[in-house]
């Protein structure tokens, strides 16, 4: 395992090569970052986590005929996922009013707002991933108009499904961050939901005491991230077996 290829490391996960061409490992870390990099720390047992629900929202959305690069879990901290060209967008989409949005606007957090918001960042740790239009997307060729279309109409549909799976276990949507890329099959180019679904991408709050049960407790020092993760995972009914005392998970994981 130690011997194969690594393709990438990122903040929170590792890409290693596949066992088949057109496949990759994606490897879950417990390390936690916020404010690009600035703040670094651990959350016990978030790669896990984040491995099992992410597992849970992307088979679910495979299900419903939404694309998305997930195969099959592997163990703890590792799932198989199909390799894409990286579409470099992060796209937020924003029920109710928090974090930059709230920051640059100057409304409330915790404000809904009038209907769903897509916004588009370009993917760049070097610029801090800002904040850009759709004619920066076609003038620059990081996707056609059609392709912008369909991550668009893919993202409302992701959007409806997840808010309609939180708010069965009680949980609000607040917002999310999900990518794109392009896979390519005889001849044939699809687009495609890469990267992760979880607590480190939504922000997620109890509908009756507005708790925080995502990443926001560890960007602002309010402690318990491992807890609220914890709890999300319990809620959507997938806490691995023998339940917390797993998180740390075997050495040999990994
Ligand atoms: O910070 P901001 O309010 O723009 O974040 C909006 C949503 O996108 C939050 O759920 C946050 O967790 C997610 N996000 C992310 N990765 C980034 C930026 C934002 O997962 N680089």
């Amino acid at each position: 395992m130690s011997r194969r290829r690594q393709v990438y490391e990122g903040k929170a996960k590792v890409l290693y090569e596949g066992p088949e061409p057109g496949t990759l490992v994606q490897y879950f870390k417990d390390d936690a970052t916020a404010f690009n990099n600035q703040k670094k720390g651990t959350i016990t047992g978030k790669g896990v986590l984040n491995n099992r629900i992410s597992e849970y929202v992307m088979s679910r959305l495979n299900e419903i005929g939404v694309p998305t690069h997930f195969v099959r879990r592997l163990n703890m901290r590792e799932q198989l996922v199909r390799e894409v060209e990286i579409i470099p967008l992060e796209v937020i989409v924003r029920n109710i009013a928090a974090g930059s949005l709230s920051k640059r606007l100057g409304i409330p957090e915790g404000t809904p707002l009038p209907r769903s918001i897509i916004e588009f960042c370009y993917k760049s740790d070097e610029l801090d991933d800002p904040l850009i239009a759709e004619e920066h997307i076609t003038a620059f060729g990081w996707a056609s108009p059609q392709e912008i279309d369909e991550i668009m109409s893919m993202t409302l549909r992701i959007n409806d499904f997840l808010t309609g799976l939180f708010t069965g276990i009680n949980i609000r949507l607040v917002d999310f961050k999900i990518e794109f890329g392009r896979l390519y099959e005889n001849d044939q180019m699809r687009i495609i939901l890469d990267d992760e679904i979880s607590p480190d991408s939504c922000r997620l709050w109890d509908v009756t005491t507005n708790e925080k049960l995502d990443k926001d407790r560890f960007r602002r020092d309010m402690g318990g991230a491992a807890e609220a993760y914890q709890e999300v995972a319990r809620r959507l009914g997938i806490l691995p077996e023998g339940g917390p005392r797993d998180l740390k998970g075997p050495d040999t994981m990994q």
